[in-house]
């Protein structure tokens, strides 16, 4: 158990460090301290005048103490209360949910994760390393949709690591760009929320603009590996992770979990779909809402 209270932005004496920490166990009735897996409020984080509801910076303690997330909404301050009540405690369960679905042999996750909010960027979000960056102009026309999924979708990326394997094996061959985010939107869409109906067949039924290819990325490739998954390989997304981890990506791995080429699957699961929705084949690509940048 970890009872650290961290001080950035602002000043906190020992004293008041001390008070909060007595205050926060009071409040959890636990004499030993805080619980192991509650989101803390880092005190001294708030701007002047801010009240302690509207904290920007905050710490998420996940994992039994072994995870550490911080969000930071310092840049954008009226987000301060949805990243609080609604974010923080979806971050806190998934982060460990996602680490457990994309396990490989010898891998650590990292311990410690940032999400920021800017009140500059364009675009929707995207992750380097470690640190996910979050559009505050986005995110505050999104709060009731996709916005908190997209946040899933980014600590999928963070958990993948993938540029980490390749350095590890530099001759590894790294893994198609579709795969990487079809993998983030599966676990998203199919895993994490399937009630909003993201990438499923409600969804490709509604879309007038798109290309039913299993290499389109995003939602579409989410759904391919989510139907491949049901109906050939339930560890099929594990699998691939683990060998893309490792710089061990390589098209034959298709063959190797399911019995079947990429190709054929990608076939065979397009006529399942157009059957099903009666789809026009020949349509307009996705656009892409994410990007991630992959070091190494
Ligand atoms: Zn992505």
């Amino acid at each position: 158990m970890r009872n650290s209270v961290s001080i950035r932005r602002g000043t906190l004496t020992a004293a008041a460090a001390l008070m909060f920490l007595i205050a926060a166990a009071a409040a959890e009735n636990k004499p030993g301290g805080l619980d192991e897996n509650q989101v803390k409020a880092v005190p001294g984080a708030s701007a002047p005048g801010e009240s302690a509801k509207t904290n920007c910076l905050q710490e998420i303690v996940a994992g039994d103490g072994k995870y550490h997330i911080s969000i930071d909404t310092c840049d954008t301050h009226d987000l301060s209360s949805w990243a609080t009540d609604t974010l923080a405690p979806i971050v806190r369960e998934w982060y460990p949910k996602i680490i457990d679905l994309l396990p490989g042999e010898g891998f650590e996750a990292p311990s410690k994760v940032s999400v920021v909010f800017s009140s500059s960027m364009q675009g929707v979000a995207d992750t380097s390393g470690t640190r996910i960056r979050c559009a505050g102009k986005w995110f505050r026309k999104n709060l009731n949709g996709e916005a908190a999924g997209s946040v899933v979708h980014e600590l999928v990326h963070v958990v993948q690591q993938y540029g980490r394997g390749r350095r590890a094996n530099p001759g590894g061959k790294r893994a198609p760009g579709w795969l990487v985010e079809g993998i983030a939107d599966y676990i998203r869409w199919f895993l994490y929320e399937p009630q909003s109906h993201g990438a499923d067949e409600v969804w490709l039924k509604g879309r007038k603009n798109m290309q039913l290819r299993e290499d389109a990325g995003y939602r579409v490739t989410a759904n391919f590996l989510n139907w491949v998954t049901l109906k050939y390989d339930k560890n099929l997304v594990r699998e691939l992770n683990a060998a893309i981890r490792q710089g061990n990506y390589d098209e034959k791995l298709w063959k190797q979990f399911t019995g079947h080429d990429q190709s054929e699957l990608g076939a065979e699961w397009k006529a399942d779909v157009e059957q099903k929705l009666s789809l026009n084949p020949d349509r307009a690509a996705l656009g892409l809402p994410c990007a991630v940048a992959v070091s190494g």
